[in-house]
């Protein structure tokens, strides 16, 4: 049954249970926050002392909650959780050609350093997203993936966007106080299409990362040699927003997929995604090689799946 209750000072927490619901209450309460696992709105009100007065808990809604497997790849509810999102697309993997799974695959890669099982049973897939955390784990590779995402107004208006153009800046996502984050659609990945995802932290199992990245190459053959389609090489931990080295895919497309593009993509990238030394999160020696080293490990990488 839905619930409505009302907590100390005001509070008020709603757990509609029909997405006509969550819009009818988000028009009634505009600067309401939406919670799924609570894992950052938790922390908010409890350690960094934010009220909110009215609270949505979007958990228990079907039109949130659910996959749907589609000719061109799958499409996500924004409610759901990080570990049902890794048992799909396991299932997805195992079951669709090998060429189309190139980003599942590595989403799988990513969810698996991603906290611990309990933050993973609980975080959702939109909570995610609309943190716009500059060191999550996974926008990178949305953008990076070409990922599209839907997204509903209070009065059932759905637009989409692309990943890429959804995150605005330090924790600020392209969505209205009357919008709310309805779907994620993750396209299949073409033959000669690869994406990788990384993640450097001080831990692998349970730390927040110091750099990661998603990237993306659509190759092509261009006589005897393979020609670079399209591309986007992504990266957190280095702005104050998932930041998409820009100058670098310009640079990629076009030109051929051997050691001379290697080097010359490594000196675009080293001005693209630039580190001033008194950037904040500090280390910026190791954080500048390690933008640069994804990027030559992603080049080795490709090229043995090439073989
Ligand atoms: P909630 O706290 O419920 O909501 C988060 C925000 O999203 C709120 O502002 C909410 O209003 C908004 N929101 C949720 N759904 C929607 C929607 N459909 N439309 C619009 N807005 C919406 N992150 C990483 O990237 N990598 C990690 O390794 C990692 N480790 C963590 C470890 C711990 C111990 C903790 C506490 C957090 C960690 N995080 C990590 C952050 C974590 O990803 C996010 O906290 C989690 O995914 C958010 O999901 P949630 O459902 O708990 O969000």
């Amino acid at each position: 049954t839905p619930l409505n209750l009302s907590g100390f000072g005001g509070l008020k927490w709603h757990r509609p249970l029909g997405l006509h619901h969550v819009l009818d209450l988000k028009a009634r309460y505009p600067d309401a926050k939406l919670v799924v696992g609570n894992s950052e709105v938790g922390i908010e009100m409890k350690l960094k002392g934010i009220q909110y007065q009215v609270l949505i808990s979007i958990a228990h809604v079907p039109e949130l909650n659910f996959f749907r497997v589609k000719d061109d790849g799958l499409e996500i509810g924004a409610a759901v959780r990080l570990s049902e999102l890794l048992d799909v697309l396991r299932k997805v993997v195992a079951e669709r050609d090998a060429h189309e799974t190139s980003s599942c695959k590595a989403f799988i890669e990513q969810i698996k350093w991603f906290a611990g099982k309990q933050i993973k049973n609980i975080a959702s897939v939109g909570g995610n997203i609309c943190t716009a955390s500059p060191i999550s784990d996974l926008n990178p590779l949305w953008m990076a993936a070409g990922a599209q995402f839907r997204i509903i107004n209070c009065k059932g208006d759905i637009r989409t966007t692309l990943a890429r153009d959804f995150f605005l800046g330090y924790r600020k996502v392209d969505l209205a106080r009357s919008e709310i984050l309805l779907s994620i659609f993750l396209p299949w990945t073409r033959p000669f299409e690869y994406v990788k995802e990384f993640k450097q932290a001080h831990r692998r199992d349970d730390d927040i990362a110091i750099v990661n990245a998603g990237m993306r190459i659509s190759l092509e053959e261009n006589g005897e040699k393979w020609a670079v389609a399209d591309a986007l090489i992504v990266y957190g931990g280095v702005a104050p927003v998932s930041l998409s080295a820009s100058k670098t895919k310009d640079f990629l497309i076009g030109k051929s997929w051997d050691q001379e593009l290697l080097q010359g993509a490594l000196s675009v990238l080293e001005k693209d995604i630039f580190l001033k030394e008194d950037a904040p999160g500090g280390m910026v020696e190791f954080r500048k090689s390690l933008i640069l080293s994804f990027f030559f490990k992603f080049f080795l990488w490709v090229c043995h799946q090439m073989d």
